[in-house]
């Protein structure tokens, strides 16, 4: 999938490994590593989230069946 970026200052489109664009020399790779480190930061909380959930439901499943017996 061939995708580019679009010039935040002048609007030209560029590709996403172009440091700077090529017609003002704006400077765009911080701002795709910006948006590249809020997926990956995601990408960690949905982890953190999805296993606190499990370890919470087995704690629960544990605190039931030990409070049956
Ligand atoms: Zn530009």
């Amino acid at each position: 999938m061939a995708e580019t970026l679009e010039c935040p200052s002048c609007g030209a489109q560029t590709e996403p490994d172009v440091r700077n664009c090529g017609k003002c020399q704006r400077y765009l790779k911080s701002e795709l590593e910006c948006l590249r480190s809020i997926d990956a930061a995601v990408g960690i909380m949905k982890r953190i989230l999805i296993w606190w959930l499990v370890v919470s439901f087995l704690g629960g499943v544990v605190y039931i069946v030990t409070r049956l017996r």
